[in-house]
C-alpha cells in the first residue's frame, strides 16, 4: 500500500498521531460494541500532501472499506473524535449508501467538484447514519463532533431513510450549509483524487462482513438489549428481507412468461369508433400494433396497417 505515490505507511506518522489513531479506534470500538468487528475491518490509508486542498476532515471512506486520513488533521483532533469518524463511516459502509446514491457521477472528484445534489446526498446520508449513532453516543455520555448531521439540523423528523431526506431537501429552497462533509466514494460511489484504488475487502467480504455485522448486532441485542433500534431494524432487514425471494422470482418468471406469450397472442380488441367491427381488430400487447383483418391473413406488411 505505501508504494501508492499519494499513501504515507503509518510507521512513518509521528509517536503522537499512530496513538491518536489506536485510541480512537479503540474508542470506537467500545462506544459501540456492536460495531467493533466492523470498525476494526476499515484499514486505514495515510495519504500525502499531494492531495492537500481536499476535505479528509470526516475521514472518509472508499467503497472498499479504505478509510483515509489527512496526517494534519489526525495531529489535530481527539480520539473521540477519530472514533466518531470510524463509527459513522462504518454506518455509510454497512448501509451502502454507495449502490442507494441516486446520482450519476459527474466525474469532477473531490471537495471542491462535488455538485450541490452529491453534497446533499451526502448530507441526506449523514442524517440517517447520525440519528442512529448520537442518541446512543450522548446517552453513554459521550462526546460527538459540532459537525455531526441529525435530521432535526435538516428540519426533518427522525428514522427516516437517506432517500426521504434527500428528496425532501431537493424539494425545499433551503441552502446547503457552508461546510458539508465529504465522506468520500463509499457515500455515492464517486471516486475520490486521494483514492488509492486498491480495495481493502472484495465485494464478497464486504457481504460477508455486513451479514456478520448484523448477525453480531441481533445476538447483542438479544443478550444485553442495548443496540440501537435503527441497527436492529437494520440487521433484521438484511438477514430476514421483507421481500421474499421465492415470491420475487415467480414474479419474474411469470412476466417473461407473459412477455414471450404476448410475442404470438394476439387477442381481440375493441376497434375505434367507425372502425371495422372488434371482432376484425387485433392488437399484439407487448408492442400495441394492431391488425386488420383474420389472422391468417396477416404478413409483415400488414403489421403496419394499424
Ligand atoms: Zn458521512
Amino acid at each position: 500500500m505505501s508504494s501508492h505515490p499519494n499513501v504515507r505507511a503509518i510507521q512513518d506518522l509521528p509517536v503522537a498521531s499512530r496513538a491518536t489513531l489506536a485510541a480512537g479506534r479503540l474508542w470506537a470500538t467500545s462506544a459501540a460494541p456492536y460495531l467493533a468487528h466492523a470498525v476494526l475491518a476499515l484499514r486505514p490509508v495515510v495519504v500525502t500532501e499531494s492531495v492537500a486542498g481536499s476535505d479528509l476532515s470526516s475521514f472518509p471512506v472508499d467503497r472498499t472499506w479504505n478509510l483515509y486520513i489527512d496526517p494534519e488533521i489526525l495531529a489535530q483532533v481527539s480520539p473521540a473524535e477519530v472514533g466518531f469518524w470510524h463509527l459513522h463511516q462504518v454506518a455509510h459502509l454497512l448501509r451502502r449508501h454507495d449502490r442507494r446514491c441516486p446520482l450519476a457521477s459527474t466525474g469532477s472528484g473531490g471537495a471542491a467538484g462535488r455538485t450541490e445534489p452529491e453534497q446533499w446526498w451526502n448530507q441526506a446520508c449523514d442524517a440517517e447514519a447520525d440519528d442512529d449513532l448520537i442518541p446512543d453516543l450522548l446517552a453513554r455520555g459521550l462526546a460527538v463532533p459540532a459537525r455531526a448531521v441529525m435530521p432535526a439540523d435538516l428540519a426533518e423528523p427522525a428514522g427516516q431513510l437517506a432517500e426521504t431526506y434527500f428528496r425532501r431537501q431537493a424539494q425545499s429552497v433551503r441552502d446547503l450549509p457552508a461546510q458539508v462533509a465529504d465522506c468520500g466514494s463509499g457515500v455515492d460511489g464517486h471516486p475520490r483524487p486521494w483514492e488509492t484504488g486498491s480495495a481493502a475487502l472484495s465485494e464478497l467480504e464486504c457481504s460477508l462482513l455486513s451479514a456478520d455485522t448484523a448477525r453480531r448486532i441481533l445476538e447483542g441485542s438479544r443478550n444485553r438489549g442495548d443496540t440501537p433500534g435503527g441497527w436492529q431494524r437494520w440487521a433484521t432487514e438484511l438477514l430476514n428481507p421483507t421481500i421474499d425471494w421465492r415470491q420475487q422470482l415467480a414474479s419474474a418468471v411469470r412476466r417473461g412468461l407473459a412477455v414471450a406469450a404476448g410475442r404470438v397472442d394476439y387477442t381481440a380488441t375493441t376497434g375505434p369508433p367507425g372502425g371495422p367491427p372488434p371482432s376484425q381488430m387485433w392488437c399484439c400487447r407487448p408492442c400495441a400494433a394492431r391488425f386488420r383483418g383474420s389472422p391468417s391473413s396477416w404478413t409483415p406488411a400488414a403489421a403496419s396497417a394499424t
